[in-house]
């Protein structure tokens, strides 16, 4: 008998790990806390949708469709909200953010995949898929970017490579800021660092609020040279 089918010692330990794991902190579903599956199929069929018949084709404000008051002019990114930022959506993103549930990254991927489906995105019309960076602060709190991880379960579920061309720079606190001052606070701290000339790129974030990071982004990926940016996220706020 070869022994090529029995586990490696690291992959027994790793699995025994697992169990152990599983045994002492349950996974529980983040809808209804119920242990089990990560997202039970009750919470899953009642994930807040965005309806993109409805949706403002502008900002991807739920029901903004004929009339938004969500989005004006001065907003010039088009974007695509996957679910309403609540309930099972919203703690989805909390617990990958701060929770360390790295699972659910791909549960965010799946979500734009799908709203990009539904506003028939034409997929082959584009090059790479960004994402919004994590400030500095936050990456050094977290560890990792979320959306760095999102968007690689996204290029794997489209086969769109990774585009990894945006960083953030430390940015003066935020919140002293008015509207205005956090977009001309925001566009100062976006660094681009990898060609994206002529390129036609998928930009895409955790949450939609006033959009404000998202088209700072996009217009630094616009100046060096993109021929396009549309943005897709997993959950908008109205
Ligand atoms: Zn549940
Ligand atoms: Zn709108």
């Amino acid at each position: 008998m070869s022994g090529t089918h029995a586990p490696s010692a690291g992959g027994t330990a790793a699995a025994l790990a697992e169990a152990l794991g599983e045994l002492m902190w349950p996974t529980r579903c983040v809808g209804c806390g119920e242990p089990g599956a990560l997202l039970c199929p009750a919470c899953e069929a009642r994930l807040p949708w965005v309806s993109q018949l409805w949706a403002c084709p502008t900002c991807g404000a739920p029901f903004g469709w004929l009339v938004c008051t969500a989005c004006d002019a001065s907003w010039d990114l088009r974007v695509v909200c996957a679910l309403s930022y609540e309930g099972a959506a919203r703690r989805m993103v909390t617990l990958l953010k701060d929770a360390h549930e790295l699972r659910l990254a791909p549960y965010l991927a799946a979500a734009i995949a799908v709203a990009l489906d539904e506003t028939q995105t034409d997929l082959d019309a584009i090059d790479g898929i960004c994402f919004v960076p994590a400030t500095a602060e936050a990456f050094a709190r977290r560890g990792f970017d979320h959306m760095e991880l999102v968007a690689r379960s996204l290029s794997r579920a489209t086969g769109i490579p990774v585009a990894d061309a945006l960083a953030r720079l430390p940015a003066a606190d935020q919140r002293a800021l008015g509207r205005e001052g956090r977009q001309k606070n925001l566009a100062g701290s976006v660094v681009v660092y990898a060609d994206v000339a002529g390129a036609r790129l998928l930009l895409v974030d955790d949450v939609v609020t006033t959009g404000a990071s998202m088209r700072a982004c996009a217009s630094a990926l616009l100046a060096r040279g993109a021929s396009g940016v549309m943005g897709a996220a997993a959950a908008r706020v109205w």
